[in-house]
Parts: C-alpha cells; sequence; structure tokens
C-alpha cells in the first residue's frame, strides 16, 4: 500500500501479498530492484539491520554506489533528504517508524525491535534531526507501520532484565504472561522528545501477529527463511 502524505513524501507499507519472498533468498536483490522501478525511485537504500539504535544520514548521491544497496552497511535507521531516495527497513513483528519533516524536506525511516526500542532508536532519530539538521519537531511527522503490539508480544525473562525502570508502564501482565507495548513504548519516547502527540500517526499499525495479512515472526514457521514486509519513505 503506497500513502501519499503530500505531494513531496510517500510511504510503502508492504505486506504478505508484496513480499513473496525472504530477504534471505538468492532472489531478493532481484524484488528489490523490482520494487524500486515500481516505485519510481533512482535508489533504493535497506541496512543490515541488528537490533541496535545506530544509522546512516543520506545526504549526497555520491554515497550511493548502485541503485539498490542491500545490507552494504550495518544500521537501524536511515535519514535523507535526496529526492528519489527510497529508504527501506524491513520487519516482520518489529515496528518500522516513518519520519517526515515537510518543512526540512527531510525523512527517516528506523527498525525498532525492542532492543533497539530500549536503546532509544527513535530519539536518536529525532537527536539528528535536531543537531544536524536544526529542526524544530513540533512540525515533524511520524507514522507507526505494522509490527506486534500488546495483545501477542510476549516477552520473557531476558526482555524484563533488560527492561529500564521507565518501561514498565508498557508491560501488560494477563494470564501470567507479559507482553510489551513497544508502539506506546516508542510513542512515549517521542512525545517526551518533542514530537506532538496529534503528529504521531498510528492507523497503519496492526498487529502483525493476529491479523495474518501481514508477515510475523513470531507466527512464522521458517525461522531461517521468514519472510519480512519493507516499508520505505521516499521525498520527491
Ligand atoms: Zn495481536
Amino acid at each position: 500500500m503506497i500513502v501519499t502524505l503530500d505531494e513531496r513524501c510517500s510511504i510503502f507499507f508492504g505486506d504478505k501479498s508484496t513480499s513473496p519472498i525472504s530477504h534471505k533468498s538468492a532472489q531478493h536483490k532481484n524484488f528489490c530492484e523490482d520494487l524500486r522501478q515500481q516505485l519510481g525511485l533512482s535508489h533504493l537504500v535497506r541496512q543490515y539491520q541488528v537490533h541496535k539504535a545506530d544509522g546512516w544520514n543520506i545526504e549526497s548521491m555520491s554515497q550511493l554506489t548502485s541503485p539498490v544497496m542491500l545490507e552494504e552497511r550495518e544500521g537501524d535507521f536511515l535519514i535523507t533528504n535526496q529526492p528519489g531516495v527510497g529508504i527501506a527497513v524491513l520487519t516482520a513483528d518489529c515496528l518500522p517508524i516513518i519520519f517526515y519533516a515537510p518543512q526540512h524536506h527531510l525523512v527517516a525511516a528506523a527498525h525498532a525491535g525492542w532492543r533497539g526500542s530500549i536503546a532509544g532508536i527513535a530519539v536518536k532519530v529525532l537527536a539528528s534531526f535536531t543537531e544536524q539538521y536544526g529542526l524544530d519537531l513540533s512540525q515533524v511527522q511520524v507514522h507507526f507501520g505494522p509490527a506486534a503490539r500488546a495483545c501477542c508480544y510476549e516477552v520473557q525473562q531476558d526482555f524484563l532484565d533488560a527492561l529500564p525502570l521507565d518501561a514498565e508502564p508498557f508491560i501488560v501482565s494477563r494470564g501470567g504472561k507479559y507482553f510489551f507495548d513497544n508502539s506506546l513504548f516508542n510513542k512515549q519516547q517521542l512525545i517526551s522528545f518533542g514530537i506532538l502527540p496529534e503528529n504521531i500517526n498510528d492507523h497503519y499499525n496492526l498487529c502483525t501477529m493476529c491479523n495474518h495479512q501481514f508477515c510475523s515472526y513470531r507466527r512464522s514457521t521458517e525461522k531461517q527463511e521468514f519472510k519480512a514486509q519493507t516499508t520505505v519513505v521516499w521525498l520527491r
């Protein structure tokens, strides 16, 4: 599904129907080349995602070495001000977060699983926005994509052990099990850093685990070759 935010910015939210092959398959690069062409992009860039909170800022076309760059760099968010450059994240339960600053013609895409969320990936994107571009965060839009939500996102002891105290309100306890509200956690981080609540759109933040139109790692029986949906944002 393509969501056009305005005449200068669009988002592609992939789902199971647009994710026919695993990103671990040798054919995946061809799939991404087809997607680049379908979306009318000069470049499509995705990193090797490692569940941390570092990223790459594409400020010049000279940083790009080929029309489709996949996993040539390690990182969990991308920022660009370059028109025609699609920046992508791959998720299958983790939360894709898209940022758009219309006045500065700037976009970002972040991959926020629980590790990245707790490492503060959303705030690190905003810090880049303010430090490198001097942005007024009150004009930044944020769009959440499909991800595992608190209805299904059960977490185990390793999660609870890693949890900072301020994340405890985002744990839901049901029937002796614990569930993490990753979307709410990120939303709260964004608001505390200066994003206006009315500028956070969670309309596309459907649960990947109980909505079977999405790829879900946790639901998948193919853990080695699981499929994941691509979320892409680009400027014109
Ligand atoms: Zn669910």
